[in-house]
């Protein structure tokens, strides 16, 4: 299978990468946390990057209005587990909309803008690695995402 061992961090650095003219343009301060090494998950390195790409193009749409905006990564790990998460300080998810954005098809954007896959695809994506992907609000304001992942551990 296409499946290797992918360090998160880089591909937070590669889903940056992809993002810094917008996220200069947007004047969006990035914060990260967490630990470079012994985050390790075992992944298509692509796919994995398609996902942190679809977060992160979703936090900045929702920061479109938000006077300081700010994109906050972190990675957490525990003996099982890589955690990673992207957080904005953007509108965040109304209650009723919670439980419907992982919907194929599901978009509260303008038609153009958004085709509402890019959430159930990303989903699809973590299931099959047998993690989970989840979304909440933050407490202060913003939305947060958070892929959970089985850790590899043969890379430590
Ligand atoms: P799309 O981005 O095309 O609308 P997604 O599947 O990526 O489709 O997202 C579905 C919906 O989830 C969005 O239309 C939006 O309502 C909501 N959503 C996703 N990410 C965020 C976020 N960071 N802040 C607020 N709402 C969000
Ligand atoms: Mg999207």
């Amino acid at each position: 299978d296409s499946l290797t061992a992918v360090s998160v961090s880089a591909c937070f650095d590669y889903a940056l990468r992809l993002f810094q003219a917008r996220l200069g343009e947007a004047a969006v301060e990035v914060i990260r946390h967490g630990p470079d090494a012994q985050a390790w998950v075992r992944a298509d390195p692509v796919r994995l990057e398609q996902v942190l790409v679809n977060l992160i193009g979703n936090a900045l749409q929702a920061m479109a209005d938000t006077p300081s905006p700010r994109l906050t990564l972190a990675i957490a790990v525990d003996p099982e587990w890589v955690r990673l998460e992207v957080a904005d300080n953007g509108p965040g998810i109304a209650a009723e909309r919670l439980p419907r954005i992982f919907e194929p098809f599901y978009t509260t954007k303008a038609v153009g803008s958004g085709l509402g896959l890019g959430l159930s695809i990303s989903a699809r994506i973590i299931d099959d690695l047998g993690g989970r992907l989840e979304a909440a609000n933050n407490a202060e304001r913003g939305a947060r995402f958070t892929i959970t992942l089985p850790r590899d551990a043969s890379c430590d």
